[in-house]
This record gives C-alpha cells, sequence and structure tokens, in this order.
C-alpha cells in the first residue's frame, strides 16, 4: 500500500535552446536540446517519491520510445507503476518547447496523447489503490470525468484530497464538495475567482470566494512572492524562500509533491506549507521539470 496516490499524465518534454523564439516559416540553428519528464502529475509523483514518500502514479502511456523513458524514469524514482496502463495503440505525450536561451522565455505545445483517453471504465481497474491510500493529489490533465469520479471515489474512502487545478479550465459545481486542499496558482485562481491578485489582502479576498463555493482549505501560490493559505479561520501568508531562482517550470508540482507528503506524515498545515514552500523554491534553482524536484537530502 502506499500512501499517496497521483492521477496525472508523463509528458517527454522535449526542448529546444536557441538564440530566438523561431518565427512562423523561419528555420535557427539553435545551441541546446534537452529531453526530460515533464507532466504535472509526473512531476509532483517524483516531488514526492525524493522526499522518501511512498507513492503511485496512476495513467496512462502508449507502448513507444517515450513510454520507456516513462517507466524508466518512473522506477528510478522509486514510484509505483503497477496503475501505469500501457496501450499499444496510443501514444505517449510529448510537450516541444522552444527557448530563447537570452530571456529563458518559450514557447510550448502539449499532445497529451494516451492519458486523453483514460474512461472511468479503465480507472475502475486501478480504484482500489486510491481506496488504500492517505492522500489523493490530481491535476486537470486528464479528462474530468475521471478526474471528479476519482475526487469522488477517494473522498468517500476517507482519503484527504488535493486538486492543484492546473491548467485552469472550467470545473463543475460537484468538484467543490470532493476537495480538501486546492492549490491555485495566481493565474489559475483568478481564472476561478474572476478576480485579479497582485497582493496579499486581493490573495485573501480570492481564497475567500473559494471558500464560499464549498472547498474546504485554500492555497494560492504567488509564485516569488510565496503563497497564501486560509481554510476559512486560520490564515497564513508565507513568503518564498530567499533562492536564486534560475527555472521555474515545475515549481507548482514541487509545492504540491510536498504538500502531499506533508499531510501524509501528520504534519500541522504550517509545517506543510513551510516543507512545500521550500521544496518549491529548491526546485527553481534546478533546470526542467520532474528533473529538477529536490531529493530529502537538498532541503
Ligand atoms: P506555478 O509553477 O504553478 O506557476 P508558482 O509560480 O506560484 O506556481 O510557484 C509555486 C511555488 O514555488 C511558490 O509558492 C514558491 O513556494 C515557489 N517559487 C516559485 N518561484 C519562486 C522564486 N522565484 N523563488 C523562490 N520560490 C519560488
Amino acid at each position: 500500500m502506499s500512501d499517496i496516490s497521483v492521477l496525472g499524465i508523463f509528458v517527454a518534454d522535449i526542448s529546444f535552446s536557441g538564440p530566438k523564439i523561431p518565427a512562423v516559416g523561419e528555420t535557427i540553428l539553435g545551441n541546446k536540446y534537452n529531453l526530460g519528464p515533464g507532466g504535472k502529475g509526473c512531476n509532483q509523483a517524483i516531488a514526492i517519491a525524493r522526499l522518501g514518500g511512498k507513492v503511485n502514479f496512476i495513467s496512462k502511456i502508449g507502448k513507444d520510445a517515450y513510454g520507456e523513458l516513462a517507466l524508466d524514469t518512473l522506477e528510478k524514482n522509486k514510484i509505483n507503476t503497477k496503475n501505469v496502463i500501457r496501450d499499444v495503440n496510443l501514444q505517449t505525450g510529448v510537450a516541444g518547447i522552444l527557448v530563447d536561451k537570452n530571456t529563458g522565455k518559450n514557447a510550448i505545445n502539449v499532445i497529451v496523447g494516451a492519458p486523453s483517453t483514460l474512461k472511468i471504465t479503465e480507472i475502475d481497474n486501478q480504484i482500489n489503490v486510491i481506496k488504500n491510500s492517505k492522500i489523493f493529489l490530481t491535476q486537470l490533465e486528464v479528462p474530468k470525468d475521471v478526474t471528479l469520479h476519482c475526487l469522488k471515489i477517494a473522498k468517500e474512502n476517507g482519503c484527504l484530497t488535493i486538486l492543484n487545478p492546473a491548467p485552469a479550465s472550467e470545473i463543475s459545481k460537484e468538484f467543490y464538495k470532493y476537495i480538501d486542499y486546492f492549490t491555485p496558482n495566481e493565474t489559475e485562481a483568478e481564472f476561478f475567482t474572476g478576480s485579479k491578485i497582485t497582493n496579499e489582502k486581493e490573495a485573501k479576498q480570492a481564497a475567500d470566494k473559494l471558500i464560499n463555493l464549498g472547498i474546504k482549505k485554500i492555497i494560492i501560490t504567488l509564485g516569488e512572492k510565496g503563497l497564501f493559505f486560509s481554510d476559512g479561520k486560520e490564515e497564513i501568508y508565507m513568503k518564498a524562500s530567499p533562492v536564486k531562482a534560475i527555472d521555474t517550470t515545475g515549481a507548482g508540482d514541487a509545492f504540491n509533491g510536498g504538500l502531499a507528503f506533508g499531510l501524509s506524515k501528520g504534519k500541522s498545515i504550517k509545517e506543510c506549507l513551510e516543507l512545500a514552500n521550500k521544496v518549491a523554491g529548491i526546485s527553481t534553482t534546478k533546470l526542467g521539470a520532474g528533473n529538477a524536484m529536490p531529493y530529502l537530502s537538498d532541503i
């Protein structure tokens, strides 16, 4: 039995760094190429495993070279892969990332591939693993009906549930009653509340709106400004770790992984937030997404 189950996607991040992001119709000579693990679910599972957490990854991949990369990455990070469905007829997800090496800005095209076809019937074959977990963590990268179904089953079986609502997209009201922790970043919080967030006061107002929708606990991550937590009674504002960030890709994933790990160990909310904040801060000092997740020894 694992303490934490993560439902989400793996994609192979293929990044091309060059003097600029090429314009339509243009060919440029770049200077560096990198292939590594990505996908919010996979990144979050890696973050948990590197902290020493027992984690199941529930997903779907194709039987192709990137599917091998997915399994290899998961196994190397000691993540349970029994619930990763392999479909010979589908492609594993990929993300083509074009990076301007001078500014660090990027343009990304994600092909979700196999997990975009996930169905409730397939997931029901994996459902015992969710039922037996302490924590269920997911995002908005697999089909919504599957996400909702798993959150509901998790909640009904006494798991603590975390929804990292990324990438932001419409969810039905039914979702709210099955979510213990809702962890948007600023832009996502704006999407779900319709209000702009530029400071602590506005973060609090957005959190209040989300609590009024029926979600129990809100953590709005504020990038280099840190985070804001509210459960309607207790409020915690925490500054980000003073690190020299070089690549913030996957910072939110590191944060959610740290949070899930802390909760699985029964830590207080303040301790969980401190841990997640630290894990996320360190992840910004390393290049890449999945590969930037820190180990317990880094903290
Ligand atoms: P996302 O990666 O989903 O956009 P954020 O940008 O809000 O999420 O970052 C998530 C968390 O990562 C923050 O709450 C903070 O803990 C940490 N973080 C992000 N950027 C920095 C930074 N420049 N310095 C230190 N910590 C950071």
